[in-house]
């Protein structure tokens, strides 16, 4: 069989494997193998030396049969429209497997916002939303915080969204925005602290013990930096290394230290915004500083890649260790078609991405259920219920691979597009 070249040909071929397996009727496949609407748009962008930029920006509404469509906006120098694509797809089967009322989309523009001043960043924001505003808001479309973006930059976005539409204060238009600005509780732990919740209940399952566990962690920016506080700290496992990208050397290393396992509050004090690490001071402190893929082999109870997508693939998968038990998909797409069938046949448990990282869009969906009912619940009140929610798909998916012997990430797409064909059928769309 062809190899998928990209992101979005990897998403609709584990969609069409799902959709074989569900018997789905041939044009219902093809509504859902392809996004709803997709939106490109120039964005002129006045920088600070008075120049004029032209960036590109991209909003994808894959499916919104179960309520409005709701994703993340990356701003990341390797974007394209496929890889918006298959994350807009992704997240129809995120909110869907998590069971909240939202479908599926992303955006995206093609930039390095590292290399952007504040007030360029600002002007780019607000020019997305000048773009694309007719097109979201609270009950179309609701976009968030990815990789490259900020809760700031949702508070702009936010603001824009207003002016544009009349002035009303609309925030639950756009999501992670700053705690004080419309933000939840919880926000920020979410994703990671809900890749522990899953993981937490595959060692259940798997009757290993979380505190003799271990940990290699790809990437230390907001995913990771919290899998490896919560897996430390609410799990009392050890994460032996950590990984990040390295924009002066463009290169990517990994940060380790085995024994006690790192020191996460630590790492992260030498940790920019933009999850780089500070190479000499984490040598200074003694840690050993490796090459980009080196977390991938190390001799860990499970992998949690934390980064971008399709970092397990034919050659990398080859490279993990026997030991291995749990691939905990904190990334969305980290694991290509050709690695899941090696990981499949190991018997590696896998917690799939839409399944694993759905804390951030669950937090997302309760921050605007706060905003709409103006009243905000405290942090603890947040991650119980963001547990509850996790743990709830978890044992949805769990069954389903138990019963009809299916590898979880088959089941986990089994149970979201059963949920999202439902909502088609009953709104009459097909
Ligand atoms: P982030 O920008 O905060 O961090 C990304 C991290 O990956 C950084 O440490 C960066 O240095 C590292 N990295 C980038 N390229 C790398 C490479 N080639 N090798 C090694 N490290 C590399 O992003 P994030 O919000 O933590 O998101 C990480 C992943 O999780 C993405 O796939 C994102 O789509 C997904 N995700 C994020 C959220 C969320 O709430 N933030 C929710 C669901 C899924």
């Amino acid at each position: 069989m062809a190899q998928p070249t990209n992101a979005f040909q990897m998403a609709q071929r584990q969609f069409d494997g799902v959709s074989e397996i569900m018997n789905l009727d041939p044009e219902v496949s093809q509504m859902l193998r392809w996004p709803t609407r997709e939106y490109k748009f120039q964005i002129p962008v006045r920088m600070d030396d008075g120049s004029l930029q032209v960036f590109f920006g991209y909003r994808i509404q894959h499916n919104d049969a179960r309520g409005p469509a709701k994703g993340g906006i990356r701003f990341h120098s390797s974007e394209t429209i496929d890889t918006v694509r298959a994350l807009a797809l992704w997240m129809t089967w995120k909110t869907a497997v998590a069971d909240i009322p939202l479908g599926g989309a992303k955006g995206g523009v093609a930039v390095d916002s590292a290399g952007l001043s504040r007030f360029e960043k600002e002007r780019l924001c607000r020019g997305f939303v000048n773009q694309i505003f007719r097109n979201i808001g609270p009950r179309l479309d609701i976009p968030a915080p990815d990789v490259g973006t900020t809760p700031q930059m949702m508070g702009w976005m936010m603001d824009q969204y207003a002016k544009l539409t009349g002035g009303e204060y609309t925030p639950s238009a756009i999501t992670g925005k700053p705690v004080g600005g419309g933000g939840s509780l919880g926000r920020r732990e979410a994703t990671g602290f809900g890749v522990v919740y899953t993981v937490r209940e595959a060692l259940r399952h798997l009757g290993i013990d979380p505190q003799k566990a271990t940990a290699a962690i790809q990437g230390f920016g907001n995913v990771a930096q919290h899998a490896a506080l919560g897996f430390t700290e609410l799990l009392g496992g050890k994460v032996h290394c950590v990984s990040y990208w390295d924009r002066s050397d463009q290169a990517g290393y990994t940060v380790s230290c085995s024994g006690d396992g790192i020191d996460v509050a630590f790492l992260q004090s030498i940790t920019d915004t933009y999850g780089a690490i500070d190479k000499d001071k984490a040598l200074e402190a003694g840690y050993k500083v490796e090459d980009a893929n080196a977390w991938l082999s190390k001799d860990v109870d499970i992998l949690i890649p934390s980064a971008l997508e399709a970092q397990i693939n034919a050659e990398s998968v080859q490279q993990i260790s026997e030991k291995v038990r749990v691939l905990a998909e904190g990334a969305n797409g980290p694991t290509t078609p050709e690695a899941d069938e090696v990981l499949k046949e190991r018997g590696v448990f896998v917690i799939p991405d839409f399944l694993c990282n759905a804390g951030g869009v669950i937090v997302s969906y309760f921050e605007g259920v706060q905003n709409d009912m103006n009243y905000y619940w405290s942090k603890e009140e947040v991650l119980e219920r963001l547990d509850q929610k996790l743990t709830t798909a978890f044992q949805g998916v769990l069954e389903i691979t138990e019963g009809d012997g299916l590898y979880t990430r088959e089941a986990a797409y089994v149970l979201a597009i059963g949920r999202v064909v439902e909502a088609m059928e009953l709104r009459g769309w097909i």
